[in-house]
């Protein structure tokens, strides 16, 4: 029953959304799709060369990766998870998309972040057992209406076919919003003990985390720690955006 009705209402909901928020691009305005083909083109891809595990831009070659690809700060293992991905950087059109979604109530746009989400996961060819979107505060889901991460982990686990694990994760305490954070100690002191794992849940084999931006990566690592530390893994992340 349920699998019967829910594309029905989503097609509903979509159409009703559509009045409210007529499909306009967010990077030049055309109407039509939230993101369009010349503004997707146009976004900043978050390319090569690139750390093979924190998938930060190679600055030098002091800075760059060594002949493992990882980067020196990688080197001193400080992910707990095994690496990260994200299809653009977080600028131009990019950013508005985030904005979109997280900010200004247009839910719909998850669907073209997670297509594209799905196609940076298609190319990377890694094999997961389950999508694990980050969760939200029950007090911030509940002032959105959604959780972002949710919404896009479930655009890539329809097209990728991957199992979405969507209550295996739990936010645990209200850590402030990261970008009030001022550096990364703050971030990863925010952050700390915030998520724990729900026993019993449903996940096997590798995990990936899936998240709107990436930013320090603390907010990442500490779900990828909560996770190994609960027996699962190992760990990997997908996020729409990387800011460089
Ligand atoms: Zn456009
Ligand atoms: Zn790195």
């Amino acid at each position: 029953m349920r699998t019967a009705v829910g594309p029905l209402l989503s097609v509903a909901w979509r159409n009703a959304l559509d009045l409210v928020f007529p499909r306009r691009c967010v990077g030049c305005g055309a109407f039509g799709d939230f993101l369009c083909g010349d503004c997707l083109d146009a976004t900043p891809r978050a390319a090569p060369p690139r750390c093979s595990v924190c998938w930060m831009p190679v600055l030098s070659p002091a800075e760059g990766p060594g002949a493992d690809g990882v980067c020196g700060r990688c080197r001193g293992g400080t992910f707990a998870f095994e690496a990260a991905r994200c299809p653009f950087v977080f600028s131009g059109p990019a950013r508005e998309a985030v904005h979109a979604l997280k900010y200004q109530g247009v839910s719909a746009i998850a669907e073209v972040m997670g297509r594209m989400m799905a196609e940076c996961l298609d190319a990377w060819s890694l094999r997961v057992g389950a999508l694990v979107p980050l969760p939200l505060t029950g007090p911030r889901r509940r002032a959105r209406g959604y959780n972002q991460s949710e919404l896009l982990a479930r655009e890539v686990s329809r097209l990728s076919g991957v199992p979405l694990a969507r209550r295996l994760l739990e936010r645990r305490k209200g850590a402030r919003p990261q970008a009030l954070a001022a550096d990364e100690d703050a971030r990863r002191a925010n952050v700390a003990d915030a998520f724990g794992v729900r026993r019993g849940s449903e996940a096997a084999g590798p995990l990936l985390l899936v998240d709107d931006v990436m930013t320090s990566g603390a907010t990442l690592d500490a779900c990828a720690r909560a996770l190994r530390a609960a027996g699962h893994g190992p760990v990997y992340a997908l996020a729409f955006a990387r800011e460089d």
